[in-house]
C-alpha cells in the first residue's frame, strides 16, 4: 500500500503559474551555482512535490524552464511549483544520497525511489501471504518491511535463475493475487479441480493452489529455499536426499530419481547465483571524495550502506573521535545471511551504482586503519 499522503492538489492557473516560473527563472539567474547540490519544489500549499539533485545545481534547474512540451516531467512539475529551494553540498555522491534521504522522507509525488540506480542490480524480495514466494525486485518499492536478498547483477539473469530455483523446489511463482488451498484446510470443497496453470502437472510446483500440498510441507520447502539464497548451501541438498534415501528405501524410484534430479540442478544453481551476486562485502571502507563545494567529508561505508558521515579530520584530537566512530561501526560482527533490510535498499543500490560507474572512485577510498596510520591525517 502506498505511503504516500493524498494531499488536495493546488495547480495554479496559467498566468499564475507564468508568473511564479518568471521569478523562480530570475532567482536561480542571480543566485544558483554550478555546484553540486539538492533542490526541493514547493507548491502553494507547502507541499513538496519535486526533489532532485545535480552535479551542476545551476545549469540543471535553468534546464527545467527550457522544457519546451508541456508535456514534459519538468515542464509539469514547474507548473505546479510555488517554490524553488536548493542547497550545495559538498560533492556528486553527497547530492546522491541527500536527494535519496529527502526522497524517503517526504515522498514527493513526482519521484520515484531508487528508479536510477536500479537499471543494473536486482533484489530476490520474499513475498508473504498464504504460500509465500519470491519475486524479483528493482528496489524497496512501498515495502519498507520485506527480506530481500542481494543485490544481484542483471535482472534478467536474476529471473531466470530464480525461475530455476522454483522448479527444483516445486515453489509457486504464479500472481500473488492467485487464491492457495492446502491439503490440511478445513474447507476443501471450495479447492479447484484444476491447478491455475500447468507447473504443478509437469512436478515443477508442489500445487497449493489445489491443495496438493499440507501446508507445512510447502513451508518447509520454502524455508529450504531461502536457505539457499542465504548461503548454507548444504541444508536443502542434505534435506532432498534423506527425502530421496526415504523414496528408495519406499521403492518410490520415480519419486527419488526427480529429487536426484533436483539435487543436481541446485549444485548448479548455486554456481549460478554465487555468479550474479555482487559481493557487497568489498564495499567497506572510508570513502571520501573530493569536495567541490565547502570542506570534505569522510563516510564510513560497511557493506555498501553508509553508516556515518564525518568531517575529514584535521588535527590528531579529531582523528582519534574519527578513529573511535570507525572502529565502534568496523569492529562489531554482523549478520550476512545474504539479506538486506529493506530500508536500506535505496542506498545499497546507490553506493553499489556509484562504485561501479565510477570504479576510479575507489582509489578515494582506504580501509580503516586506526590511530597513527589513518590516511586522514
Ligand atoms: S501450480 Fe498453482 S500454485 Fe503452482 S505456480 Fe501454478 S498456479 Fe501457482
Amino acid at each position: 500500500m502506498s505511503r504516500r499522503k493524498e494531499r488536495p492538489s493546488f495547480a495554479p492557473s496559467a498566468a499564475v503559474a507564468v508568473a511564479r516560473a518568471a521569478e523562480m527563472l530570475a532567482r536561480v539567474k542571480g543566485e544558483a551555482r554550478d555546484v553540486p547540490g539538492v533542490y526541493e519544489m514547493r507548491a502553494a500549499n507547502g507541499e513538496i512535490i519535486y526533489v532532485g539533485k545535480s552535479k551542476k545545481l545551476r545549469t540543471r534547474l535553468l534546464s527545467y524552464f527550457r522544457a519546451v512540451y508541456p508535456g514534459d516531467k519538468g515542464a509539469r512539475i514547474l507548473r505546479e511549483a510555488a517554490e524553488l529551494q536548493w542547497e550545495y553540498v559538498p560533492t556528486e555522491f553527497a547530492s546522491l544520497l541527500e536527494e535519496l534521504a529527502r526522497i524517503k522522507r517526504y515522498r514527493p509525488r513526482h519521484n520515484v525511489v531508487g528508479k536510477r540506480d536500479a537499471r543494473h542490480f536486482a533484489f530476490i524480495r520474499v513475498a508473504r501471504g498464504a504460500a509465500e514466494s519470491f519475486r524479483v525486485a528493482r528496489g524497496s518499492g512501498n515495502d519498507d518491511n520485506g527480506t530481500y536478498f542481494g543485490p544481484f547483477h542483471g535482472a534478467m539473469q536474476l529471473e531466470e535463475a530464480l525461475r530455476e530455483l522454483n522448479d527444483a523446489l516445486g515453489l509457486r511463482d504464479c500472481a500473488l493475487d492467485t487464491p492457495m488451498h492446502f491439503a490440511d484446510q478445513a474447507d476443501l470443497f471450495a479447492v479447484p479441480r484444476t491447478p491455475g496453470c500447468i507447473r504443478h502437472e509437469i512436478g515443477k510446483c508442489m500445487g497449493p493452489c489445489v491443495a496438493a500440498v499440507r501446508r507445512d510441507d510447502y513451508a518447509a520447502r520454502f524455508g529450504l529455499a531461502r536457505a539457499f539464497l542465504e548461503g548454507a548451501n548444504d541444508v536443502p541438498v542434505a534435506a532432498l536426499k534423506r527425502a530421496m534415501d526415504e523414496a528408495s528405501a519406499k521403492l518410490e524410484f520415480e519419486r527419488a530419481a526427480a529429487l536426484r534430479d533436483k539435487i543436481g540442478r541446485l549444485d548448479s544453481l548455486r554456481a549460478q547465483f554465487a555468479r550474479l551476486r555482487f559481493a557487497v562485502e568489498s564495499l567497506t571502507f572510508v570513502y571520501t571524495p573530493v569536495a567541490v563545494e565547502g570542506d570534505a567529508v569522510s563516510y564510513v561505508i560497511r557493506r555498501g550502506r553508509v553508516r556515518a558521515t564525518l568531517p575529514v579530520p584535521r588535527t590528531a584530537e579529531q582523528r582519534r573521535a574519527f578513529d573511535a566512530r570507525a572502529t565502534a561501526i568496523f569492529a562489531p560482527v554482523e549478520r550476512t545471511d545474504g539479506t538486506v533490510p529493506a530500508h536500506e535498499i535505496d542506498e545499497l543500490l546507490l553506493v553499489t551504482s556509484w562504485f561501479t560507474r565510477f570504479p576510479r572512485e575507489l582509489e578515494r577510498t582506504s580501509g580503516f586503519a586506526p590511530a597513527s596510520s589513518s590516511p586522514h591525517a
